[in-house]
């Protein structure tokens, strides 16, 4: 009676790796370098501040764009960092983690025979936000071994129903980022046209060996029509608050709020007000990219001398192993393998790609107390 309702809109979606491979590593008391997230404790004072702006009874609704602090402390960073203008009350909206401003931004602008561009492997929430608004993800497989980007393919890849090109730099998984190179070539590639960009740039403060983060907000001719995408989980180790944010110009945040008002209408307060103070602040995020170089660097180190072979890791808090040298076996049935048997969560590459055969990697995630890192490269070094 209810069949055509239950036709699926995302007949290839089921449960996501993430769950799958964390609930595994908990039933079997694995290490869990799998899902993206810290094992370590954010900062007392961040808890500290939002239970104090819970006493004080900030407990109500936030305005649907957030809270003025908290607005004008993020314009004010991204100003600051990449000489933009945004404007607290114009371009900058508050949103309840980075998917949902990826999935609103995908809502406004895309319709039904929209096609958008998108780069695997890719973080897994981009093809179904695509798909349930009518749209058709068109996939640029990124340069396996290193992962360039090949700018020729996404020139061949537009058409007139092109709308949207999708980014993520630093880009979970393959943790590469954009370079002034690929900076040039997007700019003469979307000059002129009225592409919009969605840039998922969340890792924007964890970025390795003195490079520069690449956003959005730097180019005018990107940032004219970027959805510039941020995560305060992923910033100050609250991933389990989920608060993201937005910055675009004010036609397109016009458009954005129209799907973030309906989607969750505003995102929770007390935290908004503090990340205002930690922001204006200058806490947490200038020492991040040293404290995650480091951890890369203790990754890697623990596991010189074995047959895993690490590609570069540029940004982001994931590090790529090639296991060829260890298992011919495909990287999903090496992957439970690994847990199952050798007590090592990760994810295969596989769940980031759409038309590419995966290659023989896996993706461990390094925002792990160095305590558990060490115990993992115990294990993982007699493979
Ligand atoms: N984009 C990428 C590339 C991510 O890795 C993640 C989190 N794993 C997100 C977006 C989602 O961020 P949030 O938790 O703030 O929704």
């Amino acid at each position: 009676m209810i069949t055509r309702v239950l036709t699926s809109k995302l007949p290839n979606v089921g449960t996501t790796i993430f769950t799958v491979m964390s609930k595994l590593a908990a039933d079997l008391g694995a290490i869990n370098l799998s899902q993206g997230f810290p094992d370590f404790d954010c900062d007392p004072a961040l808890v500290e501040a939002v239970a104090r702006y819970m006493r004080e009874g900030r407990n109500q609704y936030a305005p649907m764009q957030g809270v003025p602090a908290l607005r004008q402390a993020i314009a004010a960073k991204y100003n600051a960092l990449y000489g933009s203008s945004y404007d607290a009350d114009t371009d900058i909206t508050v949103t309840s983690g980075g998917t949902e401003a990826i999935f609103d931004a995908v809502a406004c602008i895309v319709r039904p025979g929209d096609e958008v561009i998108v780069f695997e492997p890719c973080y897994d929430s981009y093809v179904p936000a695509i798909e349930l608004n009518g749209g058709t993800a068109v996939v640029v497989s990124l340069r396996y071994p290193d992962y360039a980007f090949p700018w020729d393919e996404v020139r061949a890849a537009i058409t007139p129903r092109t709308r949207m090109i999708m980014l993520n730099t630093p880009l979970n998984p393959a943790a590469v980022i954009l370079t002034a190179a690929d900076i040039r070539e997007l700019i003469a590639i979307v000059d002129g046209t009225d592409i919009t960009i969605v840039s998922d740039e969340v890792y924007e403060h964890i970025v390795f060996d003195g490079a520069p983060h690449e956003s959005m907000a730097r180019h005018a001719v990107l940032r004219d029509r970027s959805f510039v995408v941020g995560s305060f989980g992923k910033t100050y180790s609250v991933t389990g608050w989920k608060m993201g944010y937005v910055a675009a110009p004010a036609p397109l945040t016009a458009e954005f709020r129209k799907a973030h008002q309906f989607v969750t209408f505003s995102s929770f307060t007390p935290v908004q007000y503090a990340f205002a103070d930690f922001l204006n602040e200058r806490r947490g995020w200038p020492e991040l990219s040293a404290f995650y170089q480091r951890k890369r660097d203790l990754f890697l180190d623990l596991l010189k001398g074995s047959h895993w072979k690490p590609l570069p890791s540029r940004g982001t808090y994931f590090q790529l192993l090639d296991y060829s040298a260890i298992t011919d076996e495909k990287d999903m049935d090496f992957a439970l393998r690994l847990t199952r048997e050798h007590g090592v969560a990760s994810i295969p590459t596989s769940a980031f790609l759409y038309k590419q055969s995966a290659p023989p990697v896996l993706r461990f995630c390094f925002a792990k107390k160095d305590e558990t890192l060490e115990k993992a490269c115990e294990k993982l070094r007699v493979l």
